[in-house]
């Protein structure tokens, strides 16, 4: 059965990594169908819109998204302001595809384990972060200015059901990993963190093989700098995720290397999900040829596991993405005296050279 994929490849540095993203699905026999569709800047430029109607009908027949990225200073004087990439296209597209559960691993790679800023001789890092993203602080009403503006209101808001369906993608991801699930909220202090609480222990008991503790927010930034690899899959809600994605990820080295997913609810088999690597478009490097495609190839990897259930060749392309950077090959962000040093495309074709000469 072959599986539809909407692909966007957006602006800047975007198209060239998710050509490399591909050329390696392909190479590792994913039995893609790939549709390409404008976006961001790019839908801007050729339909006055960042998010044109017809690119999101495409993700929604499709079975998962995979994104570059959008933006550039081309456009970031645009009028008005909703017709931007990130707030006309990107934004609406998480909305319109119900995209509530964020995923970002972090996860150091041999062959660069002394670009992680922490001590060197740790064992090896391998965690994810489950962020709900569509509810909590950024979205709860009322969100105002009061008292002639000397005041400020924003809410904090969860509903039972909306953590229902982000702590069974936790406990999901657990089971498909270590099974280890740390939920991690602000239980003392915050009553929404209470009701968090309450309904993933009530959701435990139907993963009866996942070992499931609670830690505090203040506490999990501490333990995730004094010793990563301790977690496994870190549960936690919109804002307290967004900040502790970011810490996780860098733990592990550069932007280049960083993929993620964001997944709704399941289409028939698969889990529908939108799949992009963390960085955005970099202008200041797009069309030289010198941007790191990993992200993006790691990001079509997640998109391969997550949403097509196919564990091997997920396992597969990361292994090659290993092997690359074992033979030496670093693009110029990772570069580092003794390596070789290689275009987006050679990076991408010595990764699928790795999957086809397995
Ligand atoms: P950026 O991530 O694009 O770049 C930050 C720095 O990292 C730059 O020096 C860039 O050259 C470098 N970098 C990023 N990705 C790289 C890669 N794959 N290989 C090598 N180097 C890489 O962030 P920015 O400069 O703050 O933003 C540029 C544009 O991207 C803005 O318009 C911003 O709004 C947009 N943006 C989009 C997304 C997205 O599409 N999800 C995310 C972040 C930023």
């Amino acid at each position: 059965m072959s599986f539809k994929v909407a692909v966007l490849p957006g602006d800047g540095i975007g198209p060239e990594v998710i050509d490399e993203a591909i050329k390696v699905l392909k190479a590792a026999g994913f039995d893609g169908e790939y549709e390409f569709a404008a976006f961001g800047g790019a839908g801007y430029d050729e339909c006055g819109d960042p998010l044109p109607p017809k690119t999101l009908d495409l993700c929604k027949a499709s079975d998962a998204v995979l994104m570059g990225a959008v933006g550039g200073p081309k456009w970031d004087n645009v009028q008005p302001i909703t017709k931007r990439p990130e707030i006309g296209g990107l934004l609406p597209l998480r909305r319109e595809l119900n995209l509530f559960a964020n995923l970002r691993p972090a996860k150091t790679l041999q062959a660069l384990l002394h670009a992680s800023p922490l001590k060197e001789g740790r064992s090896r890092i391998d965690l994810m972060v489950v962020r709900e993203l569509t509810g909590g602080i950024y979205f709860g009403e009322p969100r105002e200015r009061r008292d002639n503006g000397n005041t400020a209101i924003d809410s904090m808001v969860y509903s039972r059901s909306e953590i229902e369906r982000i702590a069974k993608r936790g406990f999901e991801v657990a089971m498909s990993r270590r099974q280890h699930l740390v939920s991690v909220d602000k239980a003392n202090v915050l009553e929404t963190s209470r009701l968090w609480r309450e309904v993933v222990d009530e959701m435990a008991k139907d993963y009866p093989k996942v070992s499931l503790s609670h830690m505090l927010v203040d506490n999990c930034a501490m333990q995730l700098v004094r010793d990563p690899s301790q977690f496994d899959v870190i549960l936690t809600e919109n804002m307290f995720g967004d900040i502790l994605s970011d810490e996780a990820s860098m733990i592990t080295g550069s932007l280049g290397l960083l993929p993620s997913a964001s997944l709704s609810d399941a289409k028939g088999d698969n889990v529908f999900g939108l799949y992009e690597p963390v960085h955005g478009s970099a202008p200041d490097i797009a069309g030289q040829g010198r941007a790191n495609p990993l992200a993006a190839i790691l990001s079509a990897s997640m998109m391969v596991k997550y949403s097509f259930g196919d564990d091997g060749t997920s396992a597969r392309i990361d292994n090659a993405v290993e092997k690359a950077l074992g033979q030496g090959l670093r693009t110029a962000d990772i570069f580092e005296p003794g390596t070789n040093i290689v275009s987006t495309s050679e990076m991408g074709n010595a990764v699928a050279e790795c999957l086809t000469q397995e």
